[in-house]
């Protein structure tokens, strides 16, 4: 029974890579390295060699199903070359697979919002759906499309650049070069700059006192404690990122016919007050017979995601 194997689920990040052994939705061990994604692409492939050399010296290699890794840039899953990653040292097509292939497994390689979405229809909030779009907040805005519970990747692996959905042609400049896009918007740097601009009208906010009066450590987890205990400015700021990433996602709604919507990632942990705005938006900007029972739910994973997420992309190619 190809669900009684284990999967080797790498999840890499900017900072830290995370191996993890998954059976069924449990990861059995987990063990995490050192990215050093500032030096260059060989480094970073050699700690991702090392880790898996790591895991398969407790374990067999014959009682894997395969490996899944998950990757912060854009990967094209046909070659399992990684063409280009933002947060990466001197990264341009690097053959992240075929790296790996000593160890004679399947594996399997995507970008980590499409392996997000993976992991909440194998694992998390979208088991019972069909149709869903799965949406990655962080340092970028991310998403994965799910329909008839298969991952859409369009014609070049591309498909579900929801970050960069534009909402306003003539708005502030994002980090992509375009102007206006939901990441603009909703991005972390963006969301801390736009409460920084604020806080001046705000002087008895807690977020202040929660960061010390020292502005550099505004981050999601700020906001959302803030917003928890009843901060006006914070709440102010969630519900006006809420707002924007509606539009986009309203957008999604209307050519798709999507009722369901994931939010995951660090400022996504605010639940209601965000979750509700983004629903609100939705249902003000879509067209009102798409849109009138849409749903938008936290991601269930939260730090699972990851390792799941990685690991759901062997499910996905093996079944
Ligand atoms: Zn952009």
């Amino acid at each position: 029974m190809k669900n009684e194997k284990l999967i080797l689920g790498i999840d890499v990040g900017g900072t830290t890579i995370k191996f993890g052994v998954v059976n069924k939705n449990k990861i059995l061990s987990e063990i995490s390295l050192p990215t050093y994604a500032y030096e260059n692409p060989k480094k970073v492939l050699s700690q991702v060699e090392s880790g898996v050399k790591q895991i398969f010296s407790k374990y067999s290699n014959k009682d894997f199903l395969g490996i899944g890794i998950g990757f912060p840039g854009v990967v094209d899953p046909k070659t399992g070359i990684v063409t280009s990653a933002p947060n990466f040292a001197n990264w341009k097509r690097v053959e992240v697979r075929k790296s790996l292939s000593k160890f004679n497994l399947p594996i399997f390689i995507d970008n980590d919002a499409n392996c997000a979405a993976l992991g909440e229809l194998y694992f998390g909030r979208g088991m019972k759906l069909s149709n869903f779009v799965m949406v990655t907040l962080g340092t970028g805005v991310g998403g994965g499309i799910i329909l008839d519970k298969k991952l859409f990747r369009g014609e070049s692996g591309g498909a579900g650049e929801i970050g960069h959905i534009t909402i306003d042609y003539s708005g502030p400049n994002c980090k992509c070069g375009k102007k206006g896009c939901v990441e603009a918007y909703a991005g972390n740097s963006y969301i801390k700059q736009r409460t920084i601009n604020k806080l001046h009208e705000y002087p008895d906010s807690l977020i202040l006192e929660l960061i010390n009066h020292d502005l550099d450590k505004i981050e999601p987890k700020v906001i959302n404690d803030a917003a928890q205990k009843g901060d006006v400015l914070a709440i102010k700021i969630l519900k006006e990122t809420g707002f924007y990433i509606g539009i986009g996602l309203a957008n999604i709604a209307n050519i798709l016919d999507i009722k369901h919507f994931i939010i995951g990632g660090g400022i996504s942990q605010a639940g209601s007050v965000l979750l509700g705005a983004i629903e609100n938006s939705i249902k003000e900007h879509g067209v009102k017979n798409i849109v009138k029972d849409v749903k938008v739910y936290s991601a269930k994973l939260k730090n699972r995601a990851g390792i799941l997420g990685a690991a759901s992309l062997v499910l996905s190619n093996l079944k």
